[in-house]
């Protein structure tokens, strides 16, 4: 999946951010051409995949036992998460796919 951040970090301008090819580093970098100003998103994106690996495994059994027709509250039991976690790793999920069918 590639995220890439649709609103400016400056001006939080909606829609005027495009790419801008990469940095040295490697890293992707953006242009606002709104307030005209380029950036990396970097280490924001690596905190959040950091975030997103820890609970890649739950998500998965998450994703396996929804599909076999669990509710959330027998997800919780069965993999011995809070309900609460479920409850936000499927609302999670669930933007996520809506957020690919858009683009
Ligand atoms: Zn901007």
């Amino acid at each position: 999946m590639h995220n890439h951040p649709q609103i400016c970090l400056y001006c939080c301008e909606m829609d005027s951010v495009r790419k801008h090819g990469l940095a040295a580093s490697g890293s992707q970098r953006y242009y606002c051409m709104s307030c005209k100003k380029t950036y990396q998103v970097k280490y924001i994106y690596q905190v959040k995949y950091i975030y997103q690996a820890n609970e890649a495994n739950i998500q998965r059994q998450i994703t396996v036992l929804s599909d076999e027709g669990k509710s959330n509250i027998e997800i919780s039991r069965l993999l011995g998460v809070s309900l609460r976690v479920v409850d936000r790793l499927i609302n999670q999920m669930a933007l996520m796919d809506s957020l690919n069918s858009e683009a």
